[in-house]
């Protein structure tokens, strides 16, 4: 553990071993994870309130759970406990609050297939996952000759009529955002910022063509303010133009309303023995090494087996070819990362369909992290009691061992090994 929240902090510095006021690693754990889970209902809370949507309850929970983690209110960890869970079942509500929010501005998406190459002319790139930034810069952009790139989290927007009718919403550049230092550097136009994930650019790269925007900031980068974009457009026409590339068609848009209108041929598919089993392989992308696991993963799901997919841990796998089972994709781009709640939508209608529970279905959810939004998704999932998650690519270093044994006695939460151990552990030999 540690903790230097307080004066009497052990040495001046930090209590390592035990609090000095009493509390042990544990509650420190769920302390900490309740902060986390909190971080990711701010970031979700914060996109939905800028499209005028706010929630009363998730508002007065969050201070409640913060001052929950004040030194010396709570040594209970029973109650901790129950409070990342009730962290979860907030994260959910927001999550939906953000998708009304989203889908009532910009409507509901539909499967768009998304070109990846680039097109001659000035063009602008935009990354993050704050649509109502995107929607602006493609109404100022609009008649102006430049064209706009979605880049990592950005790429669920093709999906959305009110952004999709914009014709010069050219394409998806890149991959997954921490590929972004070489990807910018290649990009001859502006780049804006909109959320995270934004990395500090190298040296004489692209910081004099970068643009943060809400709460994004880059020393050196300039911060757009009033959502006016007119400098980064006049930036895009000074630059030299892109040029003309060609790159694979990807699909995404796969949003629950889109699923649950194939509603009726998935459960023909699966009563019929032609769907065995649903993943859903998603969450954050990541540098650490061992994340090839989720492309190995994808790679060897059999083919009588169906993907969903959401947030930028896709870009593993998301242009490779999966084919369709009766006309159905086998891999489903269902979003954003906050569109998690997209996901939990077609579990619950399935569980429905088949009269069982969620975790009765034939449905795996093989999950990666990295930032404080997974770890609300993670609460929410436990929340609802879905049971035998894999999470990886590494155990998160705040997790206590006594609170991982907690959730694995609990919902036999699972850490991932090898994508065959896995499926053989999932689907049997
Ligand atoms: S709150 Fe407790 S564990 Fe944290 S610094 Fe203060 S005494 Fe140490
Ligand atoms: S899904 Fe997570 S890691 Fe990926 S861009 Fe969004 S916040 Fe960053």
């Amino acid at each position: 553990m540690f903790c230097y929240q307080c004066e009497q902090t052990v040495g001046g510095t930090g209590c390592t071993k035990l609090g000095a006021c009493g509390k042990n690693e544990d509650i420190q754990s769920l302390q900490d994870i309740l902060l986390f889970g909190l971080k990711g209902i701010a970031a979700y809370a914060y996109h939905a309130r800028e499209l005028g949507a706010k929630d009363e309850q998730v508002d007065g929970f969050m201070h409640e759970a913060l001052f929950k983690t004040v030194t010396n209110v709570s040594f209970d960890l029973n109650d901790h406990i129950q409070m990342v869970l009730r962290c979860g079942e907030m994260n959910l509500k927001v999550m939906e609050l953000l998708d009304k929010a989203h889908t009532s501005r910009f409507g509901n998406p539909v499967p768009t297939e998304v070109d990846t190459g680039t097109k001659k002319g000035p063009g602008i790139l935009v990354t993050g996952h704050d649509l109502a930034d995107l929607y602006e810069l493609l109404r100022q952009t609009e008649g102006t000759g430049v064209y706009v790139y979605t880049h990592n989290e950005m790429l669920p927007a093709h999906g959305y009529p009110e952004l999709k009718k914009f014709k010069h919403l050219a394409g998806n550049y890149g991959g997954a955002w921490q590929e972004q230092k070489k990807e910018f550097s290649a990009f001859a136009g502006p780049i804006v910022a909109t959320t995270n994930c934004v990395l500090i650019p190298l040296q004489d790269t692209y910081l004099n063509r970068l643009y943060t925007i809400g709460v994004t900031g880059i020393s050196g980068a300039t911060h757009l303010k009033n959502r006016d974009f007119s400098e980064v457009i006049e930036k895009a026409k000074s630059l030299p133009p892109l040029p003309e590339t060609s790159g694979k068609k990807i699909m995404t848009g796969f949003h629950h309303t889109a699923i649950l209108g194939l509603a009726d041929k998935i459960i023909a598919a699966v009563k019929a023995g032609k769907i065995r089993r649903f993943f859903l392989i998603g969450g954050c992308d990541g540098a650490k090494p061992g994340r090839n696991y989720y492309t190995e993963f994808a790679e060897r799901v059999p083919k009588d087996c169906v993907i969903l997919t959401l947030a930028c841990g896709k870009y593993r796998f998301n242009k490779l070819d999966f084919g369709t089972i009766d006309g159905i994709p086998r891999l489903l781009d269902i979003g954003q990362c906050n569109n998690a709640y997209s996901a939990i939508q077609v579990a619950l209608a399935l569980a429905k369909a088949f009269n069982c529970g969620v975790n009765e279905l034939p449905l795996s959810f093989v999950l990666s992290w990295f930032e404080q939004k997974a770890v609300a998704i993670l609460l929410t999932l436990l929340h609802l009691g879905i049971k035998a998650i894999r999470i990886g690519p590494t155990p998160p270093a705040f997790i206590s061992p006594g609170v991982f044994k907690v959730l694995q006695d609990n919902f036999d939460l699972k850490l991932i090994t090898t994508p065959d151990k896995d499926l053989e552990a999932i689907l049997g030999k």
